[in-house]
This record gives structure tokens, C-alpha cells and sequence, in this order.
């Protein structure tokens, strides 16, 4: 790989990073999340059809993530958001697909949760979000505008506008490289980051357990599991060695 300038770099990151910490990933064989069918958890249809059952999932979710700890890839992660400006002079921007909240235990900031996140929640009646560490149910009053029947968790369903897509596409439009770290490549619009970095000149890795379906796309992938080909990757990156694990 040709070695540039490298100074800004978004690192999206997907179910796959957090899979060595235990949190099951979610293309299985099953075509199921956690037991339960997409369309019955994860599509706006689902919550107006038995918002209990919505909340009830969420609320197990949340709660499984009690124990749950970061492995080496999130934390190489952190390392390189802490270490590469002073370094580079450039720029790390984080966005993940994930709910969980394996990123901010690993001691990252400004994580962007682009399909939500499982501690927070969300009110539909006022537009209100909150962090929420304890179980929701349908007929729970919104903390800011009092009304019932508006609040939800703050999850991205299917055919729902991911968060912060403004502040993603600027920083897509600004960097140099871009790292997709455990994610298959096919939930957009996260899947069509990498060809937006690349339409900028962005040197494009993809670290999976294997050839994801996009993989095409990238300059080159570090395939094997993330806690041990990041690390790796970053103390490179950091020693000044360049794009080589
Ligand atoms: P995905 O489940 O579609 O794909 C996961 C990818 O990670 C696969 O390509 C797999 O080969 C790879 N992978 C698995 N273990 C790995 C490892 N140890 N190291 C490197 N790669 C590994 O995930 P996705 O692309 O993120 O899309 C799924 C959607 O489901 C996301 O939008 C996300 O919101 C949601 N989800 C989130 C979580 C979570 O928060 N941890 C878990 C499941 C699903």
C-alpha cells in the first residue's frame, strides 16, 4: 500500500467488534436477533403493533449489557483517539453502528451512536432525548414534556433516519482514511461510507474475520479476529510505520 499524508480518519466500527465480548452479532444463519424475528423488534410497525413486546427486548438488551467489558479492538480504538492528534495533527472521528456502550467503556469520547444507542431513550411527542439506565414500558411519561405514550428506546429501526448524518458525511468528506471495523457492509447507509471515502481520496481498510460483501470496495483487508489485527494496526499506525499491521 502507497503510503500519503494521513492526518484525518473516521473508523466506523459494526456488530463484529463487540462479538469476542460477548454481544452475538446480527446476521446469524437464523435470520434471528437474540431470538426474535427483525420485523417483530426492529421496523417502526413493530412498536405501534405490541409496544410491549419492543420494550420488553430493548430492556433485556440493556440490562445484558451490565457485564458485558471491551475487548483489544475497542480499546485500540481509544488509544488512537487519544494518541493520533498530537501524533498527526489530524483527526479521529468514531462512528458506530452499535447500541451498546463497549466504545464509551473503553474510554472513547464523542462516540457517534448512528442507530441509537440501548442507554438512551427518546420521546416521540417532543423530540427529547435522555441517557436511561433503567427498564422502559409503553405507558411511561416523557421526563421533559410529561405525555405518554411517546417514549421509546432511542434505537435506529429499519426504514428510520440514522442520527448525526450530517456530522458523518463531513467528516467522510475530510478524511484521508477510513477504517471499517467489524461490520458486513450491507445496512445502509453505513454501507456506502466507504465508496463516499474513497470518491474523497481516502486509503480505505476493512477489518473483518473475513472478505465482507463489499470487500471489493476496500484498498486491502486485515482479516482475522478485530482484538488482534487492530492493535496491532494501531500501534503501527502510532510508531509512524504507516498502513502495514
Ligand atoms: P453484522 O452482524 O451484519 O455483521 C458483523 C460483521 O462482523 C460480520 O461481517 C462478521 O464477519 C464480522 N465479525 C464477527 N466477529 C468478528 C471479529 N471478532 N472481528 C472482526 N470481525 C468480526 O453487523 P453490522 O454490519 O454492524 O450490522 C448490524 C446492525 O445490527 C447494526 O446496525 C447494529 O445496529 C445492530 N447490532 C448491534 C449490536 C451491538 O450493539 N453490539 C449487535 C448486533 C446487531
Amino acid at each position: 500500500m502507497t503510503d500519503k499524508t494521513l492526518k484525518n480518519i473516521v473508523i466506523l466500527t459494526g456488530a463484529g467488534i463487540s462479538a469476542e465480548s460477548g454481544i452475538p452479532v446480527f446476521r446469524s444463519e437464523s435470520g434471528l436477533w437474540e431470538n426474535e424475528r427483525i420485523e417483530d423488534v426492529c421496523v417502526p410497525e413493530a412498536l405501534k403493533r405490541d409496544p410491549q413486546k419492543v420494550h420488553n427486548f430493548y430492556n433485556k438488551l440493556r440490562r445484558s449489557l451490565l457485564d458485558k467489558k471491551p475487548n483489544g479492538a475497542h480499546l485500540a480504538v481509544s488509544k488512537l483517539q487519544r494518541e493520533w492528534p498530537s501524533f498527526s495533527g489530524g483527526s479521529v472521528t468514531l462512528v458506530t453502528q452499535n447500541i451498546d456502550d463497549l466504545h464509551e467503556k473503553a474510554g472513547s469520547s464523542d462516540v457517534i451512536h448512528m442507530h441509537g444507542a440501548l442507554l438512551c431513550a427518546r420521546c416521540e411527542c417532543c423530540g427529547a432525548s435522555w441517557r436511561q439506565e433503567r427498564d422502559t414500558f409503553p405507558k411511561m411519561p416523557c421526563p421533559k414534556c410529561g405525555k405518554i405514550g411517546g417514549v421509546r428506546p432511542d434505537i435506529v429501526f429499519f426504514e428510520e433516519m440514522p442520527h448525526d448524518m450530517e456530522l458523518i458525511e463531513k467528516a467522510l468528506a475530510k478524511c484521508d482514511l477510513f477504517l471499517a471495523v467489524g461490520t458486513s457492509g450491507v445496512v445502509y447507509p453505513a454501507a456506502g461510507f466507504c465508496r463516499f471515502a474513497k470518491s474523497v481520496g481516502a486509503t480505505c481498510l476493512e477489518f473483518n474475520l473475513k472478505k465482507s460483501a463489499v470487500a471489493s470496495d476496500f484498498d486491502a483487508g486485515f482479516y482475522g479476529k478485530a482484538s488482534e489485527t487492530l492493535p496491532k494496526f494501531v500501534d503501527g499506525l502510532l510508531s509512524g510505520k504507516g498502513l502495514e499491521i
